[in-house]
């Protein structure tokens, strides 16, 4: 059996529509044994990102101001996944726990985190996979930097213990222990991390577009998606503002020769970007 990373951007994981999606996708080639998750992402256009609401709930704690609400949107939203999708976890029990850690005035990479980490824990539950946590997995020094090599060898011994796992993206922690995260879309870095750990075949970032595409689709309709590019043509794009993939998702899998296949979760039959 072969080894396929397979990392879910926030719009695949948004609600349990995509979320059904998602487990199609996953269903459908039993290679997908580890799954990174992004916290849920926007529904519509004019929705909130979790991440987005919780780093607000982090601005309101530092100004005194009350932000039980505004944990409240992001718990419904949790809530009524659990219930669409039938699945069963405690949720409550995990709200529970971030709540008394919210009033102990967390940092902000504390609060941010659990938006994947609930969303990771919910898709476990969903896909019937087993859920591992990466806060002790990926590990910074005490200036924020990625402890490379010590992260490669911690994720490759804990996944060798499951042979399928869901994993949240966009965290670990530093030498406190205190959670730690990567820049905003890190999710995509955490992906590449697993797939560089488990040698992966092939690491997919499943994302809403279709891989690189010629031209820009707001502006040519049905713009047709570039079948493969070279990771220095990645490079050029990113320079141009293609937004795809974080850039620091490059360096891990690029020494060990996985390719990166973009993949759109609304549109599965198309084979996407191999870069
Ligand atoms: N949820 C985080 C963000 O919105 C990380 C990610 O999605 O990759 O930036």
């Amino acid at each position: 059996m072969g080894i396929k990373v397979a990392k879910f951007g926030g719009s695949s994981v948004a609600d349990g529509i995509q979320l059904t999606k998602t487990k199609h996708i996953i269903q459908a080639d039993p290679d997908r044994r580890y799954i990174v998750v992004s916290a849920p992402g926007k529904r519509f256009d004019s929705d909130n990102k979790i991440t987005d609401l919780l780093y607000l709930c982090k601005t309101h704690i530092d100004h005194n101001l009350p932000y039980d609400q505004i944990f409240q949107v992001v718990a419904d939203r949790f809530m009524a996944v659990e219930i669409n999708l039938g699945i069963e976890v405690d949720l409550l029990k995990h709200f529970e726990e971030i709540r008394e850690n919210l009033k102990k005035n967390p940092t902000a990479d504390y609060v941010a985190s659990r938006g994947e980490y609930l969303n990771a824990v919910l898709v476990a539950a969903f896909l019937e996979y087993d859920f591992v946590d990466t806060a002790n997995l990926i590990r910074f020094d005490s200036k924020g930097k990625l402890l490379a090599e010590e992260t490669n060898e911690a994720i490759r011994e804990e996944l060798s213990k499951h042979e399928r796992a869901v994993l949240p993206g966009f965290y670990g922690s530093g030498p406190d222990g205190n959670v730690r995260t990567f820049s905003r879309g890190g999710s995509d870095i955490t992906g590449a991390l697993v797939a560089r750990a488990v040698n992966a075949d092939v690491y997919e970032n499943w994302t809403d577009v279709s891989g690189f595409l010629i031209a820009d689709p707001r502006i040519v309709k049905g713009s047709k998606s570039i079948e493969t590019i070279t990771y220095k043509e990645l490079r050029e794009l990113s320079y141009m503002g293609a937004s795809v993939l974080h850039e620091d998702a490059i360096f891990p899998v690029r020494n060990c020769g996985i390719p990166i296949n973009i993949r759109n979760t609304n549109e599965p039959e198309n084979p996407g970007t191999i870069i």
